[in-house]
């Protein structure tokens, strides 16, 4: 609309700009036919009017009426009280009503009267050629002028209503041939916008070429877009089936791993375990004794170790069997964990020999535990061969000891058990401490 106004308004400024220029053109015209006709007659008229000759003088302003011009032309007598000859277009409107007066006498408003005062020629007597010898008065009309102009602006009147009501149209129907396509993309934009990549659907022709083009540029948009979302989707599954195997195979590793701890536990158990008794084995006694001697070394804490043989162990072999000798080992080793301290250690040395090692224990404090471990095992019955009996030795670390050296000083106590009697506890040791209920012994 505002497009239209300015256009309006231009044509318009245009069109009466055309208008001025126009009257322009045809004022300086009409005041140039104006002063050629006044000239012509000027001349024309001198001669015949001097010789009075009425048919010319008609002749003569006869001939101003060519000019579209000019209404009316007479010629009057020096005093204007004598019509010499006059002449006029036949429709001059008003001159009927005007007739019986003298003509060219009054002015419209409209029209312009000249008047021309007519001398005699020059090869007249100079004194007669300064006497008029008449007057003409020519009516001109500007009418033709305002017909032309009227016809002019009705014409830029018209064009500019013409320009109007075409571009109104093309305004219609042009705004209409490109808004509908756009509210067509804009409805399949919006859907699109909305989607959650299910439904795209593509655009159809138009059969507007502009906007074929544009249809087209969406429509592979769309389906690049399909093919991105397809992709993106079938990435996402592969992904999630990733994740999901991952999980499984975190799981799987997880399992593994928990099975492999309980597996180490149990090797490691194994590994420092006796498989018949239960107890530990001599690999993990000798590790410990190795550690109790380094912490006798470096802060002097006292520990000793009791060496315990069953007595007479071959005989049950020999009597019940194997497997029962096994059993007996079995509940000896319980017998022994039964009564130990919990600070003690117990393992299986060798065959029916188990080492107790007993932290924090001085030579006399180990004795004291020997001698009661020995009563607690003698006084009850085994399951398969009844009563059974051990004899003990017990030795106590001193300075500069070794694994080897603790051993052996055990080792002999116990064999001075076995030849004084079994079912003994013997120590090594120069200086016997006092042993309630037993007898004072040397090597
Ligand atoms: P002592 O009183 O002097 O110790 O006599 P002993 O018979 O107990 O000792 P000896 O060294 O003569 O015999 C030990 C026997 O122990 C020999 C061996 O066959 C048996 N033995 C060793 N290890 C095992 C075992 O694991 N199971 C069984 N059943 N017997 C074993
Ligand atoms: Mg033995
Ligand atoms: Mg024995």
């Amino acid at each position: 609309m505002l497009f239209i106004v300015a256009t309006t308004t231009t044509l318009g400024a245009f069109a009466v700009h055309r208008q001025w220029l126009l009257r322009q053109d045809l004022e300086q015209r009409f005041e140039r036919t104006r002063a050629e006709v006044l000239e012509g007659l000027r001349q024309s008229l001198a001669a015949p009017t001097w010789a009075l000759n009425v048919g010319i003088l008609r002749t003569g302003l006869e001939s101003t009426l060519i000019h579209p011009e000019v209404t009316e032309a007479c010629v009057f007598s020096p005093d204007r009280q004598e019509v010499y000859a006059e002449v006029h277009r036949a429709a001059v409107p008003g001159r009927a009503a005007a007739s019986g007066t003298l003509p060219c006498a009054t002015d419209n408003g409209h029209d312009v009267l000249a008047n021309v005062t007519i001398y005699p020629p020059d090869d007249i007597d100079p004194e007669r050629r300064k006497q008029a010898i008449g007057h003409a008065v020519i009516r001109f009309t500007r009418d033709n002028m305002h017909q032309t102009l009227h016809a002019a602006m009705a014409q830029g009147v018209t064009e500019v209503a013409a320009i109007d009501v075409a571009l109104v149209l093309l305004l219609t129907f042009g705004l209409r041939m490109v808004f509908s396509p756009l509210e067509h993309l804009r409805g399949a934009l919006f859907e699109l916008a909305s989607s959650h990549g299910d439904h795209l659907d593509e655009l159809d022709q138009l059969g507007r070429t502009e906007f074929d083009s544009v249809i087209d540029g969406f429509n592979l948009v769309l389906r690049r877009l399909k093919l991105i979302i397809a992709q993106r989707t079938e990435a996402e599954r592969r992904a999630r089936a990733a994740i999901q195997s991952s999980h499984h195979a975190f799981a799987q590793i997880q399992a593994t791993q928990a099975e492999l701890v309980e597996k180490n536990r149990q090797l490691e158990v194994l590994s420092k375990t006796d498989q018949l008794t239960g107890v530990f084995n001599r690999r993990h006694l000798n590790e410990t004794l190795g550690s109790a001697l380094a912490c006798a070394r470096g802060d002097g804490s006292p520990f000793s170790i009791i060496l315990i043989d069953v007595d007479r162990f071959k005989s049950v072999n020999d009597t019940h069997g194997h497997q029962a000798g096994d059993q007996v080992l079995v509940e000896m080793a319980g017998r022994i964990l039964e009564t130990k301290r919990a600070t003690d250690t117990l393992g299986r040395w060798g065959g029916e020999e188990f080492l107790l090692i007993c932290a924090g224990t001085g030579l006399r404090d180990a004795v004291l535990f020997a001698q009661a471990l020995r009563h607690a095992l003698s006084e009850r019955d085994f399951s398969v061969t009844g009563r059974m009996t051990a004899s003990l030795g017990v030795a106590c670390v001193q300075d500069g000891d070794t694994i080897h050296g603790l051993i052996s000083r055990a080792d002999e106590a116990l064999y001075r058990s076995k030849r004084r009697g079994r079912n003994r506890v013997e120590y090594a040791g120069d200086d016997p401490p006092a042993m309630p209920g037993e007898a004072p012994r040397g090597h």
